[in-house]
């Protein structure tokens, strides 16, 4: 039997649902478990807590599969669980046969399949593994993705970083079927083309759809500063909103040139367009030396925050850019401000805003919070999976 103890007293966030073990709470590991295998778990007092996929190389040594009871992790297992997670995002609104439509699909933790993440993108399927677990069934939830989807083609992303501290390789590339060079969704009424094989993550940021929509509906007449614009998503939504100028800011040439081709694609006017390959932090300076103002800012920054160690220099580098949007707002001028980084929780995001108008020397008004959207589900028991946090700021 393959099974692992924890210390005295490491039990009760694993009693409370929560779904990983770090290495420092294991008192013994018995029946030497290798990379992915499930262990069963169990507290110092060998009470059964459940079912894990065990990571001898990773800080997170295992992350749980079932709390419940003993059984199989194997094909049934992985059905039912994505099963249920088409079945969630069907009752949010998120169709899995819809052709057009771009959702996340399976949200790692939150759905039962630690590390994995899967994003639909019209009829293709884009796949990130993070963990040792979800990397030894990968053919299995491969092909249950390719049965429940009846999609034409499944690619695999899985070359971030992180893979590494799970010691798993980076690998990238096609699964199955096709997957064209560009693929076409349509969010609140915008194409988008997405660069499945070469682009961000999987390809791009479902996670700020509902921000965009908002952000169309403040720009009617306004003049737009969008900093880190990517495929330019915010600034295609303020444009199709009305906006009367956009400034779409983004330090890679690629992510340009999709914004770009993104308002072609979408018939809107591209003189009213300005693109600007920059880093934010000296073009916000830039812009402030000029005295120039904008009617509405959108900050969408990458995780600043990528470890508790960094925390301090990451928080600096949000007050810093938010410090700057502030002195370039106009009279009544909003701010759309966000944080990826799962370890900036939006206390402390807030209170990076509070001093950021301070040193603005502004009176600014929170109007709204945005937050991941229902296909990228949080489960209770893991606030980590909380990520994603943004507030509307307005100066009076
Ligand atoms: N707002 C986008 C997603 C932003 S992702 C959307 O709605 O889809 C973050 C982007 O910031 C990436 O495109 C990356 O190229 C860019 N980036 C990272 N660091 C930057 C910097 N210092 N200056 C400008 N852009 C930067």
């Amino acid at each position: 039997m393959k099974a692992i103890v924890l210390k005295p007293n490491r039990d009760k966030s694993v009693k409370r649902f929560h779904p990983w073990v770090f290495s420092g709470a294991i008192e013994e590991v018995k029946g030497s478990p290798g990379l992915g295998d499930v262990v069963e778990v169990y507290s110092y007092k060998s009470d059964f807590l459940g079912l894990a996929a065990y990571s001898p190389n990773s800080q997170i040594r295992a992350r749980f599969w079932t709390f419940f009871q003993k059984e199989n992790i194997d094909k049934s297992y992985f059905a039912r669980v994505i099963d249920k997670a088409i079945e969630n995002r069907l009752s949010r609104g998120f169709d899995v046969f819809d052709k057009t439509a771009g959702f996340r699909l399976i949200n790692g933790e939150n759905d039962f399949i630690p590390g994995c993440i899967v994003d639909k993108y019209g009829e293709v399927i884009s796949v990130e593994i993070l963990s040792a677990g979800a990397e030894v069934n990968r053919e299995i939830i491969f092909q249950l993705l390719k049965e429940k989807t009846n999609c034409k083609g499944i690619y695999e992303r899985s070359d971030s970083a992180v893979r590494k501290k799970e010691g798993l390789p980076i690998r990238s590339g096609l699964v199955y079927g096709e997957i064209p060079d560009k693929v076409s969704i349509e969010e609140n009424g915008i194409l988008f083309s997405i660069d499945i094989k070469n682009g961000h993550k999987t390809g791009y940021y479902l996670d700020q759809r509902d921000a965009r929509k908002k952000i169309g509906e403040l720009s009617k007449g306004k003049t737009v500063l969008n900093c880190f614009c990517y495929t330019g998503g915010f600034g295609l939504f303020a444009l199709k909103g009305g906006a009367k100028k956009v400034y779409q800011v983004d330090v890679s040439k690629d992510a340009l040139k999709l914004a770009k081709e993104g308002i072609v694609n979408n018939k809107l006017p591209t003189a009213f367009a300005t693109h600007v390959e920059a880093d934010v932090f000296t073009y916000l300076r830039k812009l402030r030396d000029k005295g120039e103002t904008f009617d509405l800012i959108v900050l969408d920054p990458p995780k600043f925050v990528e470890s508790k160690d960094n925390l301090e220099k990451g928080s600096r580098g949000y007050k810093d850019i938010n410090l700057l949007a502030m002195k370039l707002l106009a009279e009544g001028g909003i701010l759309a401000t966000f944080s990826c980084s799962g370890l900036m929780e939006m206390d402390l995001f807030q209170k990076i805003i509070a001093d950021a108008a301070v040193d603005a020397k502004k009176q600014i008004q929170i109007i709204d919070r945005f937050y991941q959207p229902s296909d990228h589900p949080v489960n209770t028991a893991f606030p980590e999976g909380s990520y994603l946090k943004g507030l509307l700021l307005q100066v009076v």
